[in-house]
């Protein structure tokens, strides 16, 4: 097998070809040649399970979406300064499992580029220029997006017109954490009035992913984005963790909570690994926008993208992958709930079909963040060839987030390497 020489090896050729802002997961990085499925496979043939990837959303290098790719890639691609069918079709069927009110797709490559389009959208939109994201929020790499992504770190400095609210944290806090939430939207919204700043947007992941995971209650949305649209900003949706069929009950994390968003950002999952992603409109709210300004990305939209992403919903259709997502999300749910009856480190399990968050604490009566024990776990697994991260202000969430096309039994493994790695921190 590969020698832990040259492991070390490959890490000082990373750093020193790639610079000092790139981390690695586990303390014994994973190698990876190959991946299939839900598997991820390193030089000498040893199978990971992949309970972490929502990019290969459809599973790593699925046939159906690598053909797609490769056929296209063969015949054109190109801009979308000429007429071409796919972006139109693609643009048709994407729109189709959107609310009506939600009209028009633009093509980005990233999630960060639609986040920063959605950001110049809102401005001009509203004529204001204040934002408002959740205090452990993520929202990309720009220079304005970074200024919004206080998980970033400490060192990370908030933008001057960005406001942080607290995330909705149903096991922080009691009560209604919708209106709770809706609070400090319009205390936020006061915060700004007092610097002269009108509030352009509230953008949220709406599964406070890094944050936490907070999926539940269903529908805790809609006041934040009523409080919003009455200062005369915009709504947000931040659709690049939740998006696509994740939460299994629906293909966009907003629907679960009722709302239709102003503007919604794709990215991540929607070409299972081709960088392709977008931003979702109402008409109304791109006009000035569209009357201003032109836009164009040299990659976004192009055939080859849109043949990833049409290949990538024929697969969730075609497998029934939120159906699964709802099934086998359910199934792991209640496997992590009896792990939690006999593991004290396990605070609480929070899901919506395959993005599911446990939470560890040292003391349930303190909910004190178990952030040590959480990397001892991340490590663990990552020693017994199974993948996760963490997520949260205090990285004590573990975030788990495998494919869409995770089985019950794939689900099976995770949870006894699960509980086989609680009980030995346990032990120590
Ligand atoms: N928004 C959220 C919620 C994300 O998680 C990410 C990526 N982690 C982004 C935006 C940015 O997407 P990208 O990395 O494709 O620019």
């Amino acid at each position: 097998g590969e020698s832990a020489e040259a492991t070390r090896a490959m890490i000082a050729r990373r750093q020193q070809l790639l610079g000092p802002a790139y981390r690695l997961f586990y303390e014994n990085p994973v190698h990876v040649v190959r991946g299939e499925g839900v598997w991820l496979y390193d030089p000498d043939g040893n199978a990971y399970l992949d309970v972490y990837n929502n990019v290969a959303c459809v599973g790593h290098c699925h046939p159906r979406v690598v053909e797609a790719i490769a056929r296209q890639a063969s015949v054109l691609n190109t801009h979308t300064r000429y007429l071409h069918d796919l972006v139109l079709d693609y643009a048709e069927r994407l729109l189709s499992y959107f609310p009506p009110d939600l009209g028009h797709v633009m093509f980005t490559c990233t999630g960060s580029e639609a986040n920063d389009l959605a950001l110049r959208i809102a401005k001009a939109h509203s004529g204001g220029s204040g934002f408002i994201v959740t205090q452990n929020a993520y929202h990309g790499v720009t220079d304005v997006l970074a200024g919004m992504s206080p998980s970033l770190g400490a060192s990370m400095v908030l933008g001057d017109h960005v406001r942080i609210v607290p995330a909705p944290d149903t096991y922080r806090s009691g009560g209604d954490v919708g209106s709770a939430f809706a609070e400090h939207v319009e205390a936020a919204i006061g915060d700004l009035a007092r610097s002269g700043v009108r509030p352009a947007a509230l953008i949220v992941d709406t599964i406070f992913s890094s944050d936490g995971i907070f999926p539940d209650p269903t529908g805790l949305l809609k006041p934040a984005v009523e409080a919003i649209r009455r200062a005369g900003g915009l709504f947000i949706a931040d659709e690049v963790q939740p998006g696509f069929g994740r939460t299994g009950s629906h293909m966009w994390g907003f629907a679960r909570h009722g709302i239709v968003p102003d503007l919604v950002s794709l990215g991540k999952p929607m070409g299972n690994g081709h960088p392709v992603a977008g931003l979702v409109a109402r008409p109304e709210v791109l006009s000035t926008f569209g009357a201003r300004m032109r836009y164009f990305n040299t990659f976004g939209g192009n055939p080859v993208s849109c043949a990833a992403g049409m290949a990538v919903l024929d697969v969730i259709e075609g497998e029934a992958l939120l159906g699964n997502a709802r099934r086998t999300g359910e199934y792991l749910r209640t496997g992590l709930d009896e792990l939690a009856a006999r593991h004290a480190l396990i605070g609480d399990v929070r899901a919506a079909g395959l993005f599911v968050g446990v939470e560890l604490v040292r003391e349930h009566s303190t909910r004190e963040p178990a952030s040590e024990a959480a990397a001892r776990v991340v490590n663990g697994l990552r020693e017994r060839r199974i993948l996760i991260s963490t997520a949260g202000p205090n990285g004590n969430v573990l975030k788990i987030r495998p494919p869409l096309v995770f089985t019950c039994e794939n689900a099976n493994v995770f949870l006894a390497a699960l509980d086989d790695t609680l009980a030995e921190i346990e032990r120590i």
